[in-house]
């Protein structure tokens, strides 16, 4: 073990790296493809998330003064650092979380995407305004910073996750806290050397490592404004209810099983690219993972051999050597439940036409090889929930009806695709489906900064979607004025008798 590897991580608060004042306990950060110990994460307290908090309330007054070019402006510097530094973060992304080093690389691209969107901000977030709403009278929308804004946010994408809030949320004029997933806390520890770099007012943006103590500090404490929250759907859940109830702006994007459907009309070899992309791609740890092949007719008779020849080609390893295709998952507990899961299926009668359970790769890591099970049934439990690993279930439609209904009869709806060439059958599906991301003849529907991105159903609580425009509806407070003046000899009118 080296020097490093017992290193303490510390906060980043009021500007500064601050050791935890606070912390409840520690919590080792893991090589998932090793087992390496890579650092210890602080398990910060109440006292941590109050310096944070407090540093981000004193911030606000002088950072929504900043001229909003400005403003936009270390964004653009941060964009600069970023790509500077963009495969130290994503080596970091791969050694702590375990995906592809390419994975990673597409990963930290779509980070700077986001903070390449929310450059634009003196555009974004201008308001509305309309003359003579009443004789000389004008009416104009204007928007504000909502205050300190907080994000906790999951395992599965270190670098991209808290950029769909982090870029938006401070380039609106809001006071940032974020707290990364305790299991990869150092790809953000990169991030923050850069931020703190940009010289921002001190406590614009602030960083506290921590696990579940620190996301029930932030649901409750009167200081926070907003909280976005991104990770499982039963915390989802939670995070909603409490951080509404404690009348905060909240959205929740929470768990999925995502479907991808194939007609008979698809064209093969681009379609089995797509879902093993999508399966097996960072070892099925996406929240836009395709987990359940829905075939209709003799799309399976078609489709099928191919799809295990090129699963049974892929090679699983350590995510940092270029020519792996799958890496770990994310501990060894993932990996006992995934192959858990597995044993249930197969008992309760599906068919493991691949079987990537006990993989030939270092024993210390956590690998789960991509697997297929074929003949599940529609209402199998594996159908229903979320595995999180690389595991695709196989389930027969005889029609594209049959298939919407499938998808649909899911308590969740983060993203479904379909494979086909008919424009006929994208149109009817595209229109019936209860999801939030669909994909055309793509595997993974991924976020586009400048878009929305969020599901339905249990996979989101809320209103407002992550990044694009919806970020900066969520990250600012309208407000609404009505004015005339006298001065000028116009302002005599009765207000609202129209003359
Ligand atoms: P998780 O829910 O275990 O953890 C998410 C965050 O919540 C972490 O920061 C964690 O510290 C905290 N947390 C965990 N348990 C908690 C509890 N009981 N009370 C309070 N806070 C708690 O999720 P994860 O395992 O890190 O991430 C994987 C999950 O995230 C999957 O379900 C995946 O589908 C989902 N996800 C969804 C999206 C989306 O856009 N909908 C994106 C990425 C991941």
């Amino acid at each position: 073990m080296t020097a490093t590897a017992t290193r303490l991580l510390d906060n980043y608060i009021a500007g500064r790296w601050t050791p935890a004042q606070g912390a409840t306990g520690e919590f080792d950060v893991t090589n998932p493809a090793t087992g390496e110990v890579l650092a210890r994460v602080p398990l910060s307290g109440a006292p941590d998330l109050d310096a944070a908090v407090n540093a981000a309330r004193a911030a606000l007054p002088e950072w929504r003064g900043v001229a909003t070019i400005s403003r936009a402006r270390k964004l653009f510097e941060l964009r600069e650092r970023l790509v500077a530094r963009s495969e130290d973060l994503a080596r970091s992304v791969t050694t702590e979380m375990g995906k592809t080093i390419a994975d990673a690389r597409a990963e930290v691209a779509r980070m700077i995407e986001m903070v390449e969107c929310a450059c634009a901000i003196p555009t974004t977030m201008q308001g509305r305004i309309l003359e003579d709403v009443s004789r000389n009278i004008d009416a104009e929308t204007v928007r504000q910073p909502v205050g300190v804004c907080a994000a906790i946010v999951p395992f599965n994408f270190p670098a991209m996750v808290p950029f769909w809030f982090l870029p938006f949320a401070i380039a609106c004029g809001n006071t940032f806290v974020l707290k990364p997933s305790e299991q990869v806390p150092m790809t953000q520890q990169i991030a923050f050397e850069e931020i703190d770099a940009l010289e921002l007012p001190a406590g614009v943006v602030n960083l506290v490592n921590g696990g579940r103590e620190v996301v029930e500090g932030i649901l409750d404490h009167p200081g926070i404004d907003a909280v976005s929250f991104v990770g499982s759907a039963p915390v989802a859940r939670i995070v909603y209810e409490r951080a509404a109830k404690a009348g905060k702006r909240v959205q929740a994007l929470g768990g999925a099983k995502n479907h991808m459907v194939v007609m008979p009309d698809a064209v093969i070899e681009p379609t089995v690219n797509g879902i093993i992309g999508s399966a097996f791609g960072a070892a099925g740890q996406r929240c836009m993972a395709g987990s359940v092949l829905v075939t209709v007719g003799e799309a399976h008779d078609r489709l099928m051999p191919e799809l295990i020849r090129a699963t049974e080609a892929l090679s699983v390893g350590d995510g940092l050597e270029e020519r792996t295709d799958v890496g770990p998952v994310i501990s060894g507990a993932a990996r006992d439940r995934i192959t858990s899961w597995i044993e249930r299926a197969t008992a309760e009668g599906a068919r493991a036409v691949v079987d990537g359970r006990g993989p030939d790769t270092n024993p210390e890591g956590a690998f789960v090889g991509p697997t297929i099970l074929d003949e599940v049934a529609p209402d199998a439990p594996i159908v229903a929930e979320e595995v999180f690993g690389p595991v695709l279930s196989v389930v027969r439609a005889e029609t594209l009806d049959d298939a919407i209904a499938l998808v649909n009869r899911s308590r969740f709806g983060n993203g479904t695709s379909i494979f086909t060439e008919s424009g006929a059958s994208v149109r009817r599906f595209r229109h019936e489906v209860q999801a939030g991301m669909i994909g055309v003849n793509i595997g993974v529907a991924a976020p586009v900064a400048f878009f929305p991105f969020s599901g339905w159903k249990d996979s989101f609580l809320g209103d407002l979607h992550a990044h694009g425009p919806d970020a900066v509806e969520f990250y600012t407070r309208k407000k609404t004025v009505t004015s005339r003046y006298f001065s000028s000899g116009q302002g005599s009118g009765a207000y609202f008798v129209e003359q």
